[in-house]
């Protein structure tokens, strides 16, 4: 875990991201009488789980909620991005005490969880079990073994959480810009305890931290002094606050100067340490983020085959619909040349730019309507998706993303945010509406919408779990809206229209290169020329966004293959069942019951649901 940078972080890095929507609680018994009698210990789904809950239930769910309560208190920042504001006076510095004292948490708990057996469970506590020791153990293997503490300077942040306290009104103004001047007073010595720790850093991750201390250094001496400025705080704190303004700044400003040092020093160095974490890091870091039943190598060299598999289908679609834009024109020798040519050509069939938010919001009723229709997916209409612009200050990235309640303010809707493109001149709208053109804008509104993100978070909200919610899978969440794309596909939608089918593979062979660069990369070396030169000849991207892309697999590891590894395994869990259950497989059954387990890993939902879907449909 890194200090004061967003829980969730495997996920915020992107530009789609999703939070997790499950309050604490306990489950209602509203689904008790479809409870099934013969299958002992686990339940033919989560939700229908055993009434009573069993000694070991009990003491699990004792052992939980004290782990949530002592992780709080040990990472305030992360309670503040949860929505748990007990402690968001809080400002942890991150020196070798704290670390100790961190490890020694993660020791003690995971003797006690082990404790525990999990087959003893019911469904919804092993499936949390399971989170909850995957979790411990990256903790202290992160702290052991990756020790990114000591080479990515990017980590030591403070400006998250001051951001989230300034702008959510969970509190009174006034109080929470208390708030903010007690945590400033930990500010000199959070930055000195990062530069003790960051003994190896690496050229990029430092190039990085010096690009984003700028920003955090902009966040208190703009919009923080004009926000205290304005207050009606009483002229006592105003001056606290410019004392610590001061102190702040300059150990912000110190900061960036050592690291402008350090990145001028590691440019000329030749020993400088590599951004690349190398074959065995990468390995345990896969089995830790993504929990999945491959290894990295075994993923890597499945994503390798995939892409060829969708180039030919491409090639086939591609082959097909040439006389019907080209006529006249000679095909390219070139296969993939030929396909670019036809994406491209399609391209401008795209909405106007100022219609772009609405026809998104049109198009989640006639989704809903195609999944009814088809049978395909449970909807439950308690909750509605409300489609609505981004607001101002979430506008990071433009593009679009389910933004749902966290784990304790489940009250609140969930937002399908879309960002209008105000902010784009012409030329810059017309990239981009080509890229989400009106074949692709359908692709993200399934994979966003439904049945995919919005449909998934619907559906593990009634399995609520404060586990799940703080601690969920990122690779089952979005493997799930990835499946969901294909599937859509697969049922009918769009009438198996062609440029529908072809612009679907260009998009999940974004997924699938992911997946191949991040391992290339980080285990193979591959360089920058051919990354590079992969993304834009082989899966048909612009150039600015391999450019992107290539910086963020630097940047991160792991993270990129969460799509293609949860969209392989839960298409491959499904063509299981369809083998095991022959004409006897429903597809309705299948979604309902994978989905009731929350956002569990697939490989744990799968050894949880398997024999008791095979029984049931004999
Ligand atoms: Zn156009
Ligand atoms: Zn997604």
């Amino acid at each position: 875990m890194t200090f004061d940078t967003p829980l969730k972080i495997k996920l915020k890095t992107l530009t789609i991201t999703v939070a997790f929507s499950v309050a604490a609680g306990t489950l209602t018994a509203c689904q008790a009488s479809n409870l099934k009698t013969q299958v002992p210990v686990k339940a033919h789904t989560a939700n229908t789980q055993a009434q009573t809950d069993s000694i070991a239930d009990k003491a699990f769910s004792k052992f939980s909620a004290s782990f949530i309560d002592q992780f709080w208190q040990l990472y305030p920042g992360h309670a503040v991005y949860a929505g748990f504001y007990q402690y968001d006076n809080l400002l942890p510095i991150p020196d070798i005490k704290t670390q100790k004292k961190e490890l020694a948490f993660h020791q003690k708990q995971l003797a006690l969880l082990t404790t525990i057996n999990p087959d003893t469970l019911n469904a919804k506590n092993a499936s949390d079990f399971y989170i909850l020791k995957n979790q411990i153990e990256s903790e202290i293997w992160s702290a052991t073994e990756l020790k990114s503490g000591q080479w990515d300077p990017s980590q030591y942040n403070v400006a998250g959480v001051f951001g989230v306290i300034l702008n959510t009104p969970y509190k009174p103004l006034n109080e929470r810009l208390k708030t903010i001047i007690e945590r400033m007073n930990h500010i000199p010595a959070y930055y000195q305890a990062a530069q003790n720790n960051l003994t190896n850093p690496t050229l990029t991750h430092t190039l990085l931290a010096v690009q984003q201390s700028k920003g955090t250094l902009a966040l208190f001496e703009n919009s923080i002094a004009s926000k205290i400025a304005k207050s009606t705080l009483p002229k006592k704190d105003k001056q606290l606050f410019t004392q610590r303004l001061n102190t702040s700044s300059a150990a912000i400003k110190h900061y960036i100067n050592w690291l402008d040092q350090k990145a001028i020093a590691l440019e000329k160095s030749t020993t400088a340490k590599d951004f690349r974490i190398g074959k065995d890091l990468y390995e345990k870091k896969f089995k830790y983020d993504i929990f999945s039943s491959y290894t990295a190598k075994e993923l890597f060299t499945k994503a390798l085959s995939e892409k060829e598999r969708v180039h030919q289908e491409m090639i086939k679609i591609a082959d097909t619909l040439w006389p019907k834009y080209f006529k006249d024109t000679k095909k390219p020798a070139n296969k993939l040349t030929m396909v670019k040519a036809i994406i491209d050509h399609i391209s401008v069939k795209h909405v106007k730019r100022d219609e772009f938010v609405n026809s998104i919001r049109r198009q989640i009723p006639e989704l809903e309507a195609f999944v009814l229709q088809h049978d395909l997916i449970t909807m439950d209409k308690d909750k509605p998706l409300v489609v609505r612009e981004t607001p101002e200050y979430q506008r990071g990235f433009a593009g679009a993303s389910i933004n749902a309640p966290g784990p304790y303010d489940a009250a609140a809707n969930t937002y399908y945010n879309v960002t209008p493109l105000d902010n784009f001149n012409d030329d810059e709208a017309e990239s981009y509406l080509r890229e989400y053109n009106h074949w692709l804008l359908q692709i993200l509104n399934i994979h966003e919408a439904v049945p995919g993100h919005y449909t998934q978070l619907v559906h593990s909200n009634k399995s609520k779990s404060l586990i799940k919610s703080i601690f969920g899978n990122g690779a089952m969440v979005e493997g799930w809206a990835v499946y969901t794309e294909r599937m859509m596909l697969e049922e009918g939608y769009g009438d198996n229209e062609p440029e529908l089918w072809l612009m679907y593979y260009k998009w999940n062979l974004r997924v699938i290169m992911n997946s191949i660069l991040d391992y290339s990369i980080q285990v193979n070396g591959l360089t920058e020329d051919k990354a590079l030169d992969m993304m834009v000849n082989q899966a048909f991207q612009e150039p600015a966004e391999a450019q992107g892309k290539w910086r963020r697999a630097t940047l991160s590891q792991v993270q990129l293959t969460s799509y293609f590894t949860g969209y392989s395994e839960i298409y491959q869990l499904r063509e299981e069942l369809k083998k095991a259950t022959g004409d006897k497989f429903n597809l309705k059954d299948f979604h309902d019951q994978f989905l009731s387990f929350g956002s569990a890993p697939v490989p744990i939902i799968k050894k949880l649901m398997f024999d008791d879907y095979v029984n049931s449909h004999k």
